[in-house]
């Protein structure tokens, strides 16, 4: 199987999972145990977390969340609670629907529009700041194109207008990838495990130290008071053992994928390019204009390629709301596929990748 559909999720790292392995067999003991074996345990978290947190900048600290959904929920529900929250119209479910929610709670959601690549408008971001808004919520790498928002200049023209708001970023498909160091006026910055060789079921939220949040969980007080439960020891040990390789083989991996996609959407035919190429190396969406695209992915899974159609947590919407306030019309939004790589994706899969989808949309057309 070519697998292209790792913006979806990964294949767990192997040398993750070794590593992991002996926090599941061995060294099982709860972190809160005030005998030894909990307490080396509970040091081994804490030495996961300040890699992951060197790796960000000195001002943050880390709460492990069970997902990406979770960390952004727990952003946007902690630090949205008086006035408006701003946020774009490319972002995820994770991050729209809490938006959305937050109008039941006296809060005035307020999104800004995006360009055709899925990028957010700035200027039209900033004039829906005002005096009362309490959060802005960007994401880095827009899932479904690719597109990458300057979060670091973003949230310092936020900033600018309204120093008091908590500047949020959805880093989910960012993290491991293109995110190095996290500017000052970034507070908020989401997570998740398996996009990066991790496991399902482990995120983070990186906090600015001098922030303050409420608790999301309640309960026995873990991960400093904010979010209570039993941690998850063997994911969050797989989950920082694979995104501390990802980020140190980061800028070589970065070359490689670029050419990667590259290959992939040159040897394309009749397809419409969707992702910009200034975008995320990681993320190639395409459309087969008129076709429709989850017919192609079977037919293509059918084949041996893995694809996606667009953003997997919703895939049962016809058409994607991001796409669409993208501006694309029906026929381009039927025929969506995304392809996503990792940095094990090599060129001659993504070569053989494309002659098959080259057929398929050939085969479906002669059909039609
Ligand atoms: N945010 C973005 C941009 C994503 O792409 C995803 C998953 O596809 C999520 C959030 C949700 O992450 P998780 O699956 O860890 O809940």
């Amino acid at each position: 199987m070519i697998y292209l559909d790792n913006a979806a999720t990964t294949q767990p790292d192997e040398e993750a999972l070794e590593y992991a392995r002996e926090f599941a067999v061995n060294a099982y003991y709860n972190p809160s145990a005030s005998y030894r074996g909990g307490f080396d345990v509970s040091k081994k978290l804490a030495e996961w977390r300040s890699a992951l947190c060197a790796e960000v900048g000195g001002e943050f600290e880390l709460i492990f969340t069970s997902c990406g959904t979770e960390a952004d929920n727990q952003a946007i529900f902690g630090a949205g609670r008086r006035g408006n929250v701003v946020t774009t119209a490319g972002e995820h479910a994770a991050v729209e629907r809490c938006v959305t929610e937050l109008k039941n709670r006296g809060v005035e959601p307020r999104f800004a529009p995006v360009s055709r690549d899925g990028s957010v408008k700035t200027e039209a971001l900033l004039d829906l700041v005002d005096d009362r808004t309490s959060l802005v919520s960007v994401m880095h790498v827009n899932n479904e194109t690719g597109a990458i928002n300057d979060i670091a200049e973003i949230a310092r023209l936020v900033k600018q207008k309204n120093p008091r708001c908590v500047f949020h970023s959805d880093g989910v498909q960012a993290f491991g990838k293109l995110a190095g160091k996290l500017s000052g006026d970034i507070d908020l910055y989401s997570v998740s495990a398996h996009k990066l060789g991790g496991l399902k079921g482990t995120g983070g939220l990186f906090k600015k130290k001098s922030l303050s949040l409420p608790p999301y969980l309640y309960g026995g007080g873990q991960e400093g008071g904010l979010r209570s439960g039993t941690e998850n020891v063997f994911g969050i040990a797989a989950f920082c053992h694979a995104a501390l390789a990802r980020l140190k083989a980061r800028e070589t991996d970065l070359v490689r994928v670029r050419a990667v996609r590259e290959t992939l959407w040159r040897s394309l035919e009749g397809f419409e390019r969707i992702s910009p190429e200034e975008g995320s190396p990681y993320i190639l969406t395409v459309s087969a204009a008129g076709l429709r695209g989850e017919v192609l992915v079977r037919m293509l899974w059918e084949r041996g390629v893995a694809a996606g159609t667009g953003s997997a947590c919703s895939s049962k919407h016809r058409y994607s709301r991001v796409l669409t306030a993208c501006g694309y019309g029906k026929d381009v939004l039927d025929g969506v596929l995304r392809l996503s790589f990792s940095p094990s994706t090599t060129a001659e899969e993504a070569a053989e990748a494309a002659r098959i989808m080259n057929a398929c949309a050939r085969e479906f057309r002669e059909r039609m």
